[in-house]
C-alpha cells in the first residue's frame, strides 16, 4: 500500500486539474492542501504589475499559438506583447553559432539583442577550486553570474538562454535581473532534446535511469 502523504502531482496519472471533467486522486494538492486562503495569497502575487502582465502575455502567446508556432516565435511574440526591446542572450559557448543565429533573427524582427557567451571573462577553473581535472573538458570556467551581470548592466529587459549547462543555468536564472526565457535545454547527447531520456526511459534508456541498485 502506498503511502499517499508522500504522494504529489508526479505519482498522478489523471491530471483533473485542468478541465475538472474526472475524479481527484486521494492524495491531490489541490484538494487536499491548497486551502481558499492560500489559494487567494496566490493570487494577490498574480495581481503585482509585472507578474499580472507576463502571466496575461504569456496566456495570449500559448492561445493564439497553440500548436501553430515554433518557441522562437513564441520568445518574440511574448516579448512584443511584453513592450520589450532589448533583449538578453546567455549562451554555451559550444551553441555560438546557434546564438549567432537566434541574434541575427531578433534583430531582424526589430529586437536590440546584447548576448554574452559562457566563458567570457577566462577565469580558470582551479582559480575557484574546481579540480584540475576538469580541464580535460575545458580549461576556463563558465560564467553564469558575469553573463547575467553584464545582462544588467545593459539593462536588457528579458534574457534567453541558450544551451547553459546543468547548474550554471541555475545561476544565471539566480542571478538575472531581467525576466529569463530558455530557448535551448542543453543535452549534449540527444540533440538538445532532454525530453527524449524520459520518452526513452522504459526501453532504450532504462538501464541508464534505473541503474541496478547495489545490496546494502
Ligand atoms: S493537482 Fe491533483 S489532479 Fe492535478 S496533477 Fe496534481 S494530483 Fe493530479
Amino acid at each position: 500500500m502506498e503511502d499517499i502523504s508522500k504522494m504529489s502531482c508526479v505519482d498522478c496519472s489523471v491530471g483533473n486539474c485542468n478541465f475538472m471533467d474526472k475524479s481527484f486522486p486521494q492524495f491531490c494538492p489541490t484538494v487536499n492542501t491548497i486551502d481558499e486562503e492560500k489559494r487567494d495569497e496566490i493570487k494577490n502575487i498574480y495581481e503585482e504589475e509585472e507578474n499580472r502582465k507576463c502571466m496575461l502575455s504569456a496566456a495570449m502567446v500559448e492561445y493564439e499559438g497553440y500548436g501553430k508556432t515554433t518557441r522562437i516565435e513564441e520568445i518574440m511574440e511574448f516579448a512584443r506583447k511584453m513592450g520589450f526591446k532589448k533583449i538578453g542572450i546567455a549562451n554555451c559557448l559550444g551553441l555560438i553559432k546557434e546564438a549567432g543565429t537566434l541574434g541575427k533573427i531578433l534583430r531582424y524582427n526589430g529586437f536590440e539583442v546584447v548576448g554574452y557567451g559562457c566563458k567570457i571573462g577566462c577565469i580558470p577553473k582551479v582559480e575557484i577550486g574546481i579540480p584540475e581535472e576538469c580541464n580535460a573538458v575545458g580549461k576556463n570556467i563558465c560564467n553564469p553570474i558575469l553573463q547575467a551581470k553584464m545582462l544588467n548592466e545593459a539593462k536588457t529587459e528579458l534574457n534567453i538562454v541558450v544551451g547553459l549547462c546543468v547548474g550554471h543555468d541555475s545561476l544565471f536564472y539566480k542571478y538575472s535581473d531581467a525576466l529569463v526565457t530558455t530557448a535551448v535545454t542543453k543535452d549534449r547527447i540527444l540533440g538538445h532534446n532532454p525530453v527524449a531520456a524520459l520518452y526513452g526511459a522504459d526501453f532504450y534508456f532504462k538501464k541508464r535511469m534505473y541503474p541496478p541498485k547495489e545490496d546494502k
